[in-house]
């Protein structure tokens, strides 16, 4: 994993040479990939640009009520771009069919994220690794470029450093994280609303999702997980579940080191890691083609449940092993 890389000046001048923008983010996306996107696109729609947004398949219901939500396209499938800006995507494959199409379109690309096991896709970097959300980075930006901070604009990158550091609750949240906290909110944002609209809030679907899943928990020696099945999902009338709850629940049992959560997709499963600090879920999750961070990552494995929690949970137990000296 490589040390932060930002070429903020670079950055700053791609985006003043530029007229038309695609701003696109991860696929699944959460708060951060939504925030921080809505934030760049916000910000350069303020200087006149020509922006198109896009993440497959759109906004989950969930944070659609951010502000501007609905200028983000499921697809895009049509023009060229002077640049495209890739947030919180930590390689190519992330962005999807939009990432696909952006990269064969543009100019030009910058890479904006905060993933350490950033694959360094793209013509500029804005890699910060220590930065708590894709939201700090744009923030970042802004700033050292001299940019306007709309409310609209202060209230998205807020929901990204909410919704990724849990509240300010994750090890990582710094006291710059907690400064640019307080100037989004200067100029706006609101943090009880946000709060209550992404972390203090669920559909009861879930809650009868999570009724299922809960029995197939097994704690062994640190090692805590769990599976959703596709008939845990179809029983809860639930297609996608986006965001990280039970795993991260599961992680603060107090004798877990690291928690997996495996999601049974039709023909893949989706697997979602958090460790305690002191073990390293992002080098196992890039180990196994996903991404993430060093407390929180994840991966997507084809084949059938069983044989993902095989492979993965032995894998986990070395994991765990490497964390305690072994
Ligand atoms: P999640 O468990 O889905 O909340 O994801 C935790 C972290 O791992 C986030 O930072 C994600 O960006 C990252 N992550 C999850 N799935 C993948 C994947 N398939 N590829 C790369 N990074 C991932
Ligand atoms: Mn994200
Ligand atoms: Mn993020």
């Amino acid at each position: 994993m490589l040390p932060a890389e930002a070429n903020w000046q670079a950055a700053a001048d791609a985006i003043a040479d530029a007229q038309t923008v695609l701003v696109a983010s991860h696929v699944s996306p959460d708060g951060d990939a939504i925030g921080s996107l809505l934030g760049i696109a916000g910000a350069l729609r303020g200087l006149s640009k020509i922006v198109t947004a896009a993440i497959d398949e759109g906004v989950p219901d969930e944070l659609a009520f951010l502000p501007n939500s609905q200028t983000i396209l499921p697809k895009v499938t049509r023009g060229e771009f002077d640049l495209m800006i890739a947030l919180d995507a930590s390689d190519i494959e992330r962005i999807g069919s939009v990432g696909k199409y952006g990269l064969a379109h543009s100019r030009r690309v910058i890479n904006l994220d905060h993933h350490p096991t950033n694959t360094r896709f793209g013509d500029i970097l804005l890699v910060m690794p220590e930065a708590v959300a894709a939201a700090e980075v744009v923030f970042d930006l802004l700033q050292y470029a001299g940019w306007q901070l709309s409310r609209d604009v202060a209230f998205n990158l807020l929901a990204g450093l909410v919704t990724d550091t849990q509240g300010f609750r994750i090890p990582a949240t710094s006291s710059r994280c907690l400064e640019i906290a307080q100037a989004l909110m200067e100029a706006g944002a609101p943090l009880s609303e946000i709060m209550a609209r992404t972390l203090n809030r669920r559909s009861f679907a879930e809650v009868t999702l999570w009724q299922n899943a809960l029995q197939s928990v097994q704690l062994q020696d640190g090692l805590i997980s769990a599976a959703i099945t596709q008939s845990d999902l179809e029983q809860a009338s639930l297609h996608k579940m986006t965001d990280g709850g039970l795993v991260n629940y599961l992680v603060d049992v107090d004798a877990a080191k690291v928690a997996v959560v495996f999601k049974e997709l039709p023909t893949a499963v989706e697997i979602s890691f958090r460790a305690k600090p002191g073990y390293d879920v992002g080098r196992l999750a890039l180990a196994l083609g996903g991404g993430g961070h060093v407390l929180a990552a994840g991966c997507t494995l084809a084949g059938s449940l069983q044989q993902a929690q095989e492979l993965v949970l032995a894998l986990t137990r070395k994991t765990i092993d490497a964390g305690e000296g072994g």
